[in-house]
């Protein structure tokens, strides 16, 4: 078996480059369909998104732009009122259509959040893309416009997403195997 080891935990290939690539060309197709006419601000969700983002956008033809955020937490005035805010996002997003850029939806905590965000920035039409999508993580409400791969939920890295900071070069999919050891 297809197996690497990262700090203390062992993955195994899931998906391999070409699939992921074929993914996004569905997901791309689709957009080049559906957006070209609307102009649209590319927001694209660091750090795990970069690979996919850069990957997607070469397969775009129509007229866009695209800016890197982070999603920073800030403390509040109290404890428990941490204020998140998006660092790195200096476009005038009044009326204008944008369309989210993220690696991986699991609970939809972090989508709900920066839909809050962007909207609170005058965006008019918002639609997510995701590479990944785990269904039957999902807890939150949120409409999904543009996914690549939904894939079971389990726990991956590779193509952007890391383990503690490692294996976002790799640019295949791996799942942590069962108990982190290979047998
Ligand atoms: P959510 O807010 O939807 O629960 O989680 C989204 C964030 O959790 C993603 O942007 C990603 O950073 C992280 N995440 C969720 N599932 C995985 C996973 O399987 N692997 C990695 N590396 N990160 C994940
Ligand atoms: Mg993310």
């Amino acid at each position: 078996m297809n197996t690497i080891q990262l700090l203390d935990k062992k993955f195994a290939l899931s998906i391999s480059e070409e699939e992921i690539l074929a993914a996004i060309d569905g997901v791309a197709q689709k957009m080049n369909a559906d957006l070209k006419d609307e102009n649209p601000l590319f927001v694209a969700i660091l750090n795990g998104s970069f690979m996919f983002a850069a990957d997607l956008m070469k397969r775009l033809d129509f007229p866009c732009q695209i800016s890197f955020v982070k999603l920073a937490s800030y403390h509040g005035t109290t404890s428990s009122n941490n204020v998140l805010e998006l660092v790195g996002l200096n476009e005038n997003l009044a009326g204008r259509t944008v369309v989210i850029v993220e690696d991986i939806v699991d609970s939809g905590l972090t989508m709900t959040k920066v839909i809050d965000l962007l909207k609170s920035r005058g965006a008019g039409k918002i639609l997510i893309s995701t590479l990944l999508f785990k269904p039957s993580a999902l807890k939150h409400d949120v409409e999904l416009h543009y996914v690549a791969k939904e894939i079971p939920n389990d726990f991956i890295v590779g193509y952007g997403l890391d383990y503690d900071g490692y294996g976002r070069n790799l640019k295949e999919i791996y799942t942590l195997c069962e108990s982190g050891v290979e047998r």
